[in-house]
């Protein structure tokens, strides 16, 4: 017998690894099976070249639990070792390398979340003794054991074996008992082993037999041995993709787009992303990229390896060269890593354009689906947005599809204002603003529907790229406003018709929740409503953003502010105002010639003290100012008081506002059904 101390330094590093890595410690199991997978592999490469000459046999890898003994077994026939290799590979680097880890590790405990390869000592992470039972594949090896209770000792025997192959023993100890129930370790299996390239057996296979479950002859095998990624694209069908994705994912609903990823140089990788249907929130917190280091699992935070924006996706990717031992923030500068996030935004960029040029209608069915993500990623990733802007597509209200380039052909003729450049029209609620798109439809223009959650940062994206262009919502100007051909038409009202108007119709407006108006004139033609309320891009735009990005809550909280704007070409309006007039001319016109007399009064005092400092005014005079424009305050007031009463009694006026709140949605409770009454008592 052998005994000895492995190369470490560190007293007793168990204790240590026990502490750090206690959240994580399921991982053990990933390690011991892939090391007899790698085993295998080794004799299978070896017998492949003729280096190993005898029967491969069966070369399964098993795993078993003895509840009586305290033990879990993992069982290969790969390459074994010989008390020379264990002396080389276990004493000495496995351990040093457990010692080095935890040095570099020791002040980093986000550094150990379980992405890293571990290797075999992580087995003390769970046992308070482990056994290596050995015979190498070569000729007349003698079969040892090594054993190990967690202490720098260990102690190395003969022993007899009939089998090629290793036995890797785990006394499990007190506060780990659950790793000998079957139950949890098939639970691991499947999330760590489920697409390892040779059968990992654990038990049999269950059959129904007199009302309960039974096991048979036949071994249960955990594992697809070539799951989809790593099969050629060239053999694979549809449905292949398909129920891959569904095996991964149970639940979820047909995936839109694939993406077969495999490259060589100068990385390894291979993987398929799906572009999933998301149906809810949930589903994207639970379908996540899973990452795997030739077919055995890691994680699937794979942050800082994929682009943010495809994190979204679902699937598989699966790398040696990504580094599993090491912190997130050495990940994010790692140039092969970097290379990687790369190489997958091309390949998502190159495999929707393929599907754009090649099936066309499938893309634009399937357009609203994946919208979120190609929105996403041309906002937050210049390269794809590079790419991105010869496939992406804009939508209309009418359903029908464009790209920018097509669009803006489409739409150049008629939509191109008085200063050169192309309004995109667009609205956000088809049936909201249904009043204004079908005006600005019957005018010749195109509206857009941009009805996403990230269509109001887009639209800001948008105009940075798209050449002299503008996003103008529907409804956010009156029809002549919304594309300026020509300067606007010139209001024909005097100073005291405007007060007399802006004060009848802003006396009527019912009160609504968090709402200001501003009341405005416009020429905007017979045929044109009467009376339309639009919302200024700019403010609504601002809100949208507040909406979505925390640090500009200062906008959200105001008001929305809304223009009632008055058409003064339109017969009804002109109506109001000879109403006004007949109603209030004979109360006015005593007021108004009063206000006319003081405010002659303000402005012969204002011209009298004009270049005079403050001290040269006489006292009487800056009095008489203050006189005069109380006075002013006071006749406005009395204005107003008698432009409201007669508004009060005018049920034109009131209709006219109500149909505007109504062709905008906003008119409704209590205010709807006065209309609907007062609509009635009209006919
Ligand atoms: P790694 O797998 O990264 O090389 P490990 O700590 O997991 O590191 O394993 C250390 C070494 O121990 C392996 O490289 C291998 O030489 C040897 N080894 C571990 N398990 C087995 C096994 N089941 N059969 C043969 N050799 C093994
Ligand atoms: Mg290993």
């Amino acid at each position: 017998m052998q005994k000895g101390t492995i190369g470490v330094t560190t007293d007793n590093i168990f204790p240590v690894i026990k502490k750090f890595l206690y959240s994580d410690n399921e991982i053990f199991l990933r390690e011991v099976v892939s090391n007899a997978v790698d085993a295998t592999q080794k004799l299978k490469t070896l017998s492949s070249v003729g280096e190993f000459k005898g029967e491969l046999g069966e070369m399964d890898v098993r795993i078993a639990i003895d509840k009586e003994a305290g033990t879990l077994t993992v069982s290969d026939r790969g390459v074994g070792m010989t008390a020379e290799e264990i002396d080389r590979y276990i004493n000495q680097i496995a351990f040093s390398g457990a010692e080095e880890f935890l040095e570099k590790y020791k002040n980093d405990a986000n550094a150990i979340i379980g992405h890293f390869g571990l290797g075999f000592y992580s087995t003390f992470m769970v046992s308070k003794k482990v056994e290596i039972r050995t015979r190498s594949y070569k000729d007349g090896a003698q079969a040892v054991q090594w054993s190990c209770d967690g202490s720098p000792a260990y102690e190395m025997t003969e022993i007899d074996k009939a089998d090629r192959g290793t036995d890797i023993v785990l006394y499990i100890d007190e506060e780990n008992k659950e790793f000998l129930e079957p139950q949890r370790i098939e639970t691991l299996l499947r999330k760590y082993c489920r697409f390892l390239p040779v059968p990992v057996i654990f038990g049999k296979e269950q059959e129904w037999k007199d009302g309960k479950y039974v096991d048979t002859d036949k071994d249960k095998v955990i594992n697809d041995l070539t799951p989809a990624w790593t099969r050629k694209p060239t053999d694979l069908t549809d449905e292949d993709y398909k129920s891959f994705y569904h095996d991964m994912y149970p639940g979820a609903d047909d995936p839109l787009f694939w993406i077969h990823l495999n490259v060589d140089y100068p990385f390894k990788l291979t993987g398929i992303l799906y572009f999933p249907k998301i149906k809810s929130n949930l589903d994207l917190n639970r379908f996540k990229i899973q990452l795997y280091c030739n077919q055995v699992y890691v994680t699937d935070s794979v942050e800082g390896i994929v682009p943010d924006f495809l994190m979204l996706l679902q699937g598989v990717i699966d790398s040696p060269d990504i580094p599993l031992n090491v912190s997130r923030s050495y990940l994010q500068s790692d140039s092969n890593v970097k290379k990687i996030s790369t190489y997958i935004t091309k390949k998502v960029a190159d495999r929707l354009q393929e599907i754009f040029n090649s099936d066309r209608k499938q893309f634009e069915e399937k357009w609203n689906d994946v919208k979120l993500f190609i929105e996403y990623g041309m906002l937050s990733d210049e390269k794809f947005n590079e790419r991105a802007m010869k496939f992406a597509l804009l939508r209309n209200t009418e359903d029908k599809y464009f790209t920018f380039e097509e669009y803006k052909n489409i739409i150049a003729a008629e939509q191109t204002d008085k200063d050169g450049n192309i309004i995109y029209l667009y609205a956000t609620d088809k049936v909201a603003q249904y009043s204004y798109i079908e005006a600005a439809t019957a005018r010749g223009y195109d509206v857009l529907l941009m009805d996403g959650q990230l269509d109001a940062p887009y639209i800001g994206m948008l105009e940075q790229k798209l050449e002299k262009s503008r996003f103008v919502r529907v409804d956010s100007d009156i029809l002549d406003n919304l594309i300026r051909k020509d300067n606007a038409k010139e209001v024909k009202l005097t100073a005291q018709e405007r007060e007399a108007m802006t004060t009848v119709f802003k006396s009527q407006i019912p009160a609504i929740d968090k709402c200001d108006f501003m009341i405005m004139f416009e020429a905007m033609g017979e045929n044109a409503a009467p009376v339309m309320i639009t919302q200024s891009e700019y403010m609504r735009r601002m809100k949208d953003m507040a909406a979505i990005q925390p640090g500009m809550s200062f906008y959200g909280e105001l008001p929305d502010s809304f223009n009632l704007i008055v058409n003064t070409d339109h017969a009804l309006s002109k109506r109001v105002m000879a109403e006004t007039d007949a109603a209030c001319q004979e109360r006015i016109a005593p007021l108004a010639s009063q206000l006319n007399e003081v405010n002659a009064e303000i402005a012969r005092l204002n011209d009298a003290r004009k270049d005079k400092k403050d001290d040269e005014i006489p006292v009487a005079d800056k009095e008489a100012l203050r006189n005069a424009e109380n006075t002013v305050a006071d006749l406005r007031k009395q204005q107003d008081a008698v432009y409201s009463e007669f508004a009060q009694g005018n049920d034109l006026v009131k209709q006219l506002i109500d149909l505007a709140l109504l062709s905008n949605n906003m008119l409704r409770g209590e205010e709807l059904s006065k209309f609907v009454k007062r609509s009635f008592g009209m006919l």
